[in-house]
């Protein structure tokens, strides 16, 4: 079973918090990119839309198109997808439109981060955009609503799509496997709005204080 454009509908009511009230993450990262926020670059992130998510985008807006892979890897990348799903881009950040942002746009630069037991413990990030994105070396900054509403919106989805709920397990898994390499923690946004450590090895998850916490966070900018 999969998530229906009006199931889509719902979720995107729901989810429309921003990460910060008072900060414009978007003029952090911009300078250092040509002035486009990195998430909005399409030479640095491509959404993925579900079926039902792309049938939705399509009636309410002409803001998004189909992405054409630029090569054999993104070939390979964007072909494997699941099926109806569909890379996209916009028409750039100048014409974006709040309502009809994709979830990725809206969660980014956050995925649901599931602890080996496979429960949804709160929010892990990219760690690729590390030193590109601004939020993840600021994850303090982030607000409860957004977190609540991404959770909230995450379970709705996970509800009717396995498929979903499996990716993220198995990402949040992969995210242990890199951390534990270079034997770093990972710092994590608990669903209850406290920061936490995913520690190497084993991955228990432990609380942080806000200062160890901050200290731990990707150095910003990096730009690769
Ligand atoms: S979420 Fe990150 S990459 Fe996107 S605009 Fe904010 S700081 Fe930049
Ligand atoms: S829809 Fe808006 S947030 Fe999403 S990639 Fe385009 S400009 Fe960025």
């Amino acid at each position: 079973m999969s998530n229906s454009s009006a199931d889509f509908a719902r979720v995107y009511k729901k989810f429309q918090a921003p990460i910060s009230r008072k900060v414009d993450c978007g003029a952090k990262c911009a300078p250092y990119n040509e002035g486009i926020p990195v998430c909005c670059d399409h030479d640095r992130a491509v959404p993925v839309a579900d079926k039902g998510e792309w049938d939705l985008l399509r009636k309410r807006t002409d803001l998004w198109s189909i992405y054409t892979p630029k090569n054999k890897t993104e070939e390979k990348e964007f072909g494997g997808l699941a099926d109806g799903c569909q890379s996209i881009i916009c028409k750039g950040a100048k014409f974006c439109e709040r309502e009809n942002r994709t979830i990725a746009c809206r969660a980014f630069p956050f995925f649901p981060y599931f602890t080996k037991e496979k429960e949804l413990f709160g929010l892990g990030y990219y760690w690729g955009f590390e030193g590109m994105c601004w939020v993840i070396s600021n994850l303090t900054i982030v607000e409860k609503p957004f977190i609540d509403e991404m959770i909230a919106a995450c379970e709705d989805i996970f509800k009717k799509d396995q498929d979903e709920y499996d990716t993220y397990v198995g990402y949040s898994a992969t995210m242990r496997g890199v951390f534990t390499k270079k034997n770093r923690k990972i710092p994590l946004l608990g669903r209850d709005g406290k920061l936490y450590f995913a520690l190497p090895d084993g991955g228990a998850i432990v609380p942080s204080a806000k200062a160890d916490f901050t200290a731990k966070l990707a150095k910003f900018p990096k730009f690769k």
